[in-house]
This record gives structure tokens, C-alpha cells and sequence, in this order.
């Protein structure tokens, strides 16, 4: 376990969060992180602290509203918010983290579209 920084494109938000080297990743082909590219990396939330950028986060609620969807409201970069998948989580955009501190990233897909039969499967390979 390490401390991996990151954050948004023009640097108003900034994270450290708690993860191995060798990251872990979910691509999930839901309407909203397939036209993000996201990919996600889910911490329990004590692993991750924001450190700068609270004040410039917008929140984009839709359907359940379970889900935070944070982004940047200067540069619309979405580095990180809290799934409906782990509302006790947060997903770390692992696009945003900075080089340097990550040895590799393994990518394993998600079926948000399928969403009930997509969080069944991920639970079973995630602790959180
Ligand atoms: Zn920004």
C-alpha cells in the first residue's frame, strides 16, 4: 500500500488515496462512465482524503441519486465521486492519478448496464 496523489485537469481539486502499486480497476459500461472513459478505482472512504477543491465540486445527480457524481465546475474533470455501488466508498478515477506511483493497472469490465447482476459480481471480487 502506498499514497498515490491526483486530481482534476486544471489542479483546483486534489486527492491522496490509499492503494497498492499494482491497481485494481473497474471499466463500467453505464450510460454515464462510457462517455467518460472512467475507470474506477474503489477505496473505503478512510483511504482516500480530498486535500484541496472542495468549494469548486458540482454534484450531477440523476437516476437514484445514490451516487454522487462530483466534477470540477472550471475544468468538468470527474477525479473521483461516491458510487451506488459502495455509497460508503469512494471511486478514484484511476485516469487522474498521477504518474509515477503506479506500477501497473489491471482492468476488469463492469456490467453497470445490467446494474443489479453487475454489483452482485464486482462484490465478489472487491472487499469494500
Ligand atoms: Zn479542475
Amino acid at each position: 500500500m502506498l499514497t498515490h496523489t491526483g486530481g482534476c485537469h486544471c489542479g483546483r481539486v486534489r486527492f491522496e488515496v490509499i492503494a497498492p502499486a499494482m491497481l485494481e480497476v473497474a471499466d463500467c459500461n453505464c450510460s454515464i462512465c462510457n462517455k467518460y472513459g472512467y475507470l474506477h478505482l474503489i477505496v473505503p472512504g478512510e483511504r482516500f482524503k480530498l486535500i484541496s477543491g472542495r468549494e469548486a465540486l458540482t454534484t450531477y445527480p440523476f437516476n437514484t441519486h445514490t451516487a454522487k457524481h462530483f466534477f470540477c465546475s472550471t475544468c468538468g474533470v470527474k477525479s473521483f465521486y461516491i458510487p451506488r455501488s459502495h455509497p460508503d466508498g469512494i471511486s478514484v478515477n484511476v485516469r487522474c492519478i498521477d504518474g509515477g506511483t503506479v506500477e501497473s493497472v489491471s482492468v476488469t469490465p463492469f456490467d453497470g448496464r445490467d446494474w443489479e447482476k453487475g454489483r452482485a459480481e464486482f462484490r465478489e471480487t472487491t472487499d469494500t
